[in-house]
């Protein structure tokens, strides 16, 4: 071994959802919207000028804060912005994440707070999920240096009451506490007007799922002024310019059309109610999700069989190896036309494998 080589940093990075590259697949695996962006998105990004790559952009995301404030009903200081909510977790983590006691989250959740926690020394302790797959609150009552978890959490769908989530967050006035509301436009309460009661809760959303925008890295935070300065600091001390021009053009133009939103929304919901009977008369079990997506086990077919037998009809879902959720499958809600594709798919499959009568 080279010298230089024992002083790498040691990481397990995340593995991210698999993204093919052929034309024609039904991709249900990373829990992207299926229908496209607002028109008025389009609109604006055939009619930008190249020109506006000449310049740096905007340090401070000002367009883009400004009318994520208008939106959310909070001042402009009360907003951080960053690429994507990756961008805006990572950099709340090496914010907020320095006591030296642990991060506590659920062993079932987004796998990226693992990757961070290593990536930046944290120490951290998972909170073991109930039989059902639910975070309970009196987990989260002991010494912490910090906690973060979605809502709805991630891969079940299950959403947490905001009376739970309240009682969370002011049992630990002392550590901030982070709700990770990627899912929550699909039929969630989202927690941001405790932001006005707490300063010590964050609240973090991004574009990439209910705004159809997740190739353009758009994500915020929402929290305290006192959180928000600290997280700028943190991010022009690393990276000022982090969101490009396009980004924050597009992304501020896309909340102009709260109805175009709310439309597209409520079809992704319609359909995934729709979805949770046709997967339950195929004799699957999952939690009663809240999101765009729904985590399904057969009790016959094992998970990995079908995940295979899946993508060799070219319909792509996500499959974790871990041990809790081996015997499950992740599928995003895409359109009804994808969904019924894939019940089509389902139901000839389980019955000529004899998994089915
Ligand atoms: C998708 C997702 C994110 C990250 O989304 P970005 O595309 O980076 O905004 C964060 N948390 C959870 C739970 C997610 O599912």
């Amino acid at each position: 071994m080279r010298e230089w080589e024992k002083y790498i940093r040691k990481v397990e990075p995340y593995v991210p959802g698999e993204q093919p590259q052929a034309e024609k697949v039904i991709k249900l695996n990373t829990n992207e919207n299926p229908y496209p962006p607002a028109p008025g998105v389009e609109k604006l990004l055939h009619e930008m000028d190249a020109d506006v790559f000449r310049k740096y952009p905007d340090p401070a995301c000002g367009c883009l804060v400004k009318a994520l404030a208008d939106r959310y009903g909070v001042s402009e200081k009360e907003v951080f912005t960053g690429v994507g909510s990756d961008d805006v977790l990572a950099t709340a983590f090496l914010t907020f994440f320095n006591s030296g006691k642990p991060l506590l989250f659920p062993d079932v959740s987004y796998s990226f707070y693992k990757v961070w926690a290593g990536l930046f020394g944290i120490p951290y302790e998972t909170q073991v999920l109930d039989e059902e797959f639910r975070i309970r609150p009196e987990d989260y009552k002991k010494e912490n240096g910090g906690i973060i978890f979605p809502n709805p959490n991630a891969p079940t769908g299950l959403f947490l009451e905001l009376n739970a989530v309240e009682d969370i967050v002011s049992a630990n006035q002392d550590s901030v506490v982070i709700v990770d509301e990627a899912y929550i436009d699909f039929g969630g309460k989202s927690a941001l007007s405790l932001t006005k009661k707490y300063d010590n809760l964050l609240v973090v959303q991004t574009f990439s799922k209910s705004r159809s925008m997740a190739g353009m890295r758009i994500g915020f935070a929402i929290g305290d002024q006192k959180l928000i300065q600290a997280m700028n600091n943190v991010k022009y001390s690393y990276n000022s310019y982090t969101m490009n021009t396009p980004s924050l053009l597009l992304g501020t133009e896309a909340l102009k059309d709260e109805a175009y939103f709310q439309t597209a929304v409520s079809k992704i919901m319609e359909t995934r109610e729709w979805s949770k009977e046709c997967f339950r008369k195929l004799g699957f079990t999952f939690p009663d999700s809240m999101a765009n997506f729904l985590f399904v086990s057969h009790p016959a077919c094992p998970a990995e069989t079908l995940f295979e037998a899946l993508k060799e009809r070219h319909i792509y879902v996500r499959y974790f190896r871990e041990e809790r959720l081996a015997d499950h499958l992740r599928v995003t809600v895409g359109t009804r036309k994808e969904m019924e594709e894939l019940f089509r798919f389902l139901e000839i499959y389980l019955k000529e494998n004899g998994y089915q009568n």
